[in-house]
């Protein structure tokens, strides 16, 4: 197949680029890099069956080629990213969802979006299953990434019963792994950055609030399953890929510093406004529509991804 990944050279964007490459497809990388960066992708360069179009997807997009799938993974995705470029978030999310699948619909290509379990807001039911139509602040700081998303699942839905383009919508859940950004203000990088560097953790309100992380290879697998399944009326509807085990936000800090052999210690500061007191994906239609479920445990991909950060921040030394 000929597949366009929007956002590829961003975090998931390039683990997908790798993926598709791998499974003998041929890819076309779009991004526009205001939060992706060419290093992501730089040992794609060459590659016979990898081109890359540094494009922002929310001007019109052109493909000279026949197009089999188009999988809209633009966005600024973090917390500190999005809050920090408000406009743009809401912009690929909005223009960029209705640009991409525009080009989806011409090339009668199937399409996949990148949704999110923002989606559900700060969720008054706990795991969250696909049903759940969520606890947004449509105005709070966060709103910006959770309507823009949320607008791009009703657009997609619509192109779907509308214009009968076979598309798929993926909520995607909190991912970590090699490529992420050690500025990006996530939990995770943060925890592991600050820990290696022998700096305190820095943990956002009482650290009770719970999270669910997903190891990288786990979420792309899902996510390129969901995107290969035959075509039945039920996948069109949204799918969690996430990893359902729960942890609060002062374990995973306890579990980053026992891993890294750290002294750090933690420090507490306050929450931003609307952060979810819990998340946890109900994966049932994942196992039922997919058969998949995470492999990777917290430890090992946790494992992993403090060796990639070591030797990340060694070379920048
Ligand atoms: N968090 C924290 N310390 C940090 C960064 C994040 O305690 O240095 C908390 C944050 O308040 C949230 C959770 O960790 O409760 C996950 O935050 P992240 O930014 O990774 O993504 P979110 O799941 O909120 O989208």
């Amino acid at each position: 197949m000929r597949i366009v990944v929007t956002g590829g050279a961003g975090f998931l964007g390039s683990h997908l680029c790798d993926y598709l490459l791998k499974s003998e497809h041929e890819v076309i990388c779009l991004d526009n890099l205001l939060t992706g960066s060419v290093d992501n992708i730089s040992h794609l360069l060459g590659h016979e069956r990898f081109r890359f179009y540094k494009h922002d997807v929310t001007e019109y997009v052109y493909i000279g080629q026949a197009v089999d799938a188009v999988l809209h993974f633009a966005s600024p995705a973090s917390p500190r990213d999005y809050l920090e470029l408000p406009i743009q978030t809401l912009k690929v999310g909005a223009l960029g969802t209705h640009k991409t699948i525009g080009l989806a619909k011409h090339q009668k290509a199937r399409f996949l979006m990148a949704s999110t379990s923002e989606t559900y807001g700060d969720p008054l039911v706990n795991p969250q299953p696909e049903t759940y139509w969520g606890n947004v602040n449509p105005i709070g700081i966060r709103g910006v990434y959770d309507e823009a998303k949320r607008f791009a699942e009703a657009l997609v839905m619509a192109y779907h019963r509308y214009h009968g383009v076979d598309t798929r919508i993926a909520r995607i859940f909190n991912t970590y792994g090699p490529r992420m950004r050690p500025d990006d203000g996530r939990v995770v990088s943060n925890f592991i950055v600050q820990a290696l560097r022998g700096e305190p953790l820095t943990v956002y309100g009482t650290g009770n609030q719970t999270r669910s992380f997903c190891y990288v290879e786990d979420e792309i697998e899902g996510i390129v399953r969901l995107l290969m399944v035959p075509e039945t009326e039920d996948v069109h509807l949204p799918v969690n890929i996430g990893n359902p085990f729960e942890v609060t936000v002062i374990e995973i800090a306890e579990k980053i510093v026992k891993l890294t052999g750290s002294h750090s210690r933690i420090v507490f500061k306050p929450l931003p406004a609307d952060d979810p007191k819990m998340r946890r994906p109900d994966i049932t239609r994942a196992k039922q529509l997919l058969g998949w479920s995470p492999t990777i445990d917290l430890e090992e991909g946790l494992s992993r991804t403090i060796e990639y950060f070591r030797s990340r921040l060694e070379k920048t030394k």
